[in-house]
């Protein structure tokens, strides 16, 4: 799953996964953990990448560096 599309996110909000579903990221074969909710800066919900654990700390990594808000509800 790619972010870089033409709306920027803004936001970020991570919590609990409510189905069962493989992590998003391309070749991982991880269950996936973590939903992650990309909003733009007007709320609205750009993308949701359902992430392992692993990935998950490598996105917010990279999103704090990018100056996304991150909501943390896991
Ligand atoms: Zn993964």
């Amino acid at each position: 799953m790619s972010t870089d599309r033409e709306e920027t996110p803004a936001s970020v909000k991570i919590g609990p996964i409510s189905y069962r579903a493989r992590c998003t990221e391309a070749g991982c074969k991880n269950l996936g953990r973590l939903q992650m909710i990309y909003a733009d800066a007007g709320g609205r919900p750009i993308a949701h990448p359902a992430v392992c654990l692993e990935h998950a700390r490598g996105r917010l990594a990279h999103d704090r560096t990018a100056g996304l808000k991150i909501y943390d509800d896991s």
